[in-house]
């Protein structure tokens, strides 16, 4: 069903409906046409031809990937696979009841001093995934019933996962496709994902430079991030839900909530409901804890969970905004008694 928005300018049209749900029936994962017509085949050529001299994502290695050589990500010709699953972990709109169909890859562009996932994102843990094993992870995850497939930190695998798409489509992958990214893309690479991604789901993470430099180790992170979203709700339009409650298509933005950072959210939600819209839906996360490179001695600023009044404080900056979408959990009963 595609019928124009209020947003809509020119020829410019989104599938959406009020209040922001299609019907099931009449869904298509967005990737069938581009199949069809051949040009996923031809994408996949000019992103393969990237990996010649990667700057696939905002850190412009320059490596030349078909020979196996990793940038930053070090992750070389093929993708490199930690585990792949039914994820019961996921916001109630993609976890559903069956599961939203994860595929973590290992590795990352980003090098967060926090990171929750340290084992696989700089341990580098998972083997590395040829593409019909990719496509096989895909077409499982669809067989037992999950309601999507979701890759995890993609970032560094866009050609990758175009070519074991082609393959799995080949074979009977019929799910919307969801790109959970840290956000930190290249607009080339999500140039490249036009057409194939129905729901796009960054994690805007942090707001400033000189915060990014810190706790991301890149600079650049804030306005690549900005830059990603932005083509992101270009491309797909604020998320919209079938007659279950399930997301079939749009952007959803995830925030992870860190302690002592409410300035820092507070000036995403405003950009957020200025540059994307209130329509914009938002999962403001409460389940920070310290990991990865935070300890005692170091990053002790953020060496706590967040406080109740924290997120208290960061919700009702989000209403302030205007943002009317927000994802509906509960608050985790982890939160520490208000200070
Ligand atoms: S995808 Fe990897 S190799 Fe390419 S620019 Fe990014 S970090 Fe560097």
């Amino acid at each position: 069903m595609y019928l124009r928005t209020e947003e809509s300018s020119g020829s410019e049209r989104r599938p959406i409906s009020e209040p922001y749900s299609i019907e099931r029936r009449n869904f298509e994962p967005a990737y069938l046409r581009l199949f069809e017509s051949g040009e996923l085949r031809q994408r996949l050529e000019s992103a393969l031809g990237e990996l010649r001299s990667c700057r696939l994502c905002p850190r412009d290695c320059g490596v030349n990937r078909l020979k196996n050589r990793g940038g930053v990500c070090k992750t070389g010709r093929y993708a490199i696979v930690s585990s792949h699953f039914a994820h019961f972990g996921e916001e109630d709109c993609l976890r559903g009841t069956r599961g939203s169909g994860a595929i973590f890859f290992s590795w990352c562009n980003l090098r967060c001093v926090f990171c929750q996932n340290y084992d696989i994102s700089r341990l580098g843990e998972g083997r590395t995934t040829l593409p019909g094993e990719l496509a096989g992870m895909m077409l499982h995850l669809q067989e037992v019933g999950c309601h999507n497939i979701n890759f995890v930190t993609p970032e560094h695998v866009v050609p990758q996962i175009l070519e074991a798409l082609l393959l799995a489509i080949e074979r009977g992958l019929r799910l919307p496709l969801v790109y959970n990214t840290g956000a930190y893309d290249s607009l080339e690479s999500i140039k490249l994902m036009e057409g194939v991604i129905d729901i796009y789901m960054p994690d805007f993470k942090l707001w400033n430079a000189e915060m990014a430099l810190r706790y991301l180790k890149a600079p650049n992170y804030p306005e690549a991030a900005r830059r990603a979203i932005v083509e992101m709700h270009r491309q797909v339009g604020p998320l919209v839900f079938d007659e279950n409650g399930l997301a079939l298509r749009g952007l959803l933005v995830r925030h992870l909530v860190m302690p002592g950072f409410i300035e820092e959210t507070r000036q995403i939600l405003t950009w957020i409901a200025q540059q994307l819209r209130p329509h914009t839906y938002v999962n403001l996360m409460d389940q920070y804890f310290p990991a990865g490179k935070v300890t005692d001695t170091d990053y002790t600023e953020i060496n706590r969970r967040i406080t109740s009044k924290e997120y208290q404080l960061v919700l009702e900056a989000a209403r302030a905004v205007g943002l009317h979408r927000l994802d509906g959990r509960a608050p985790a009963k982890h939160l520490a008694v208000c200070q």
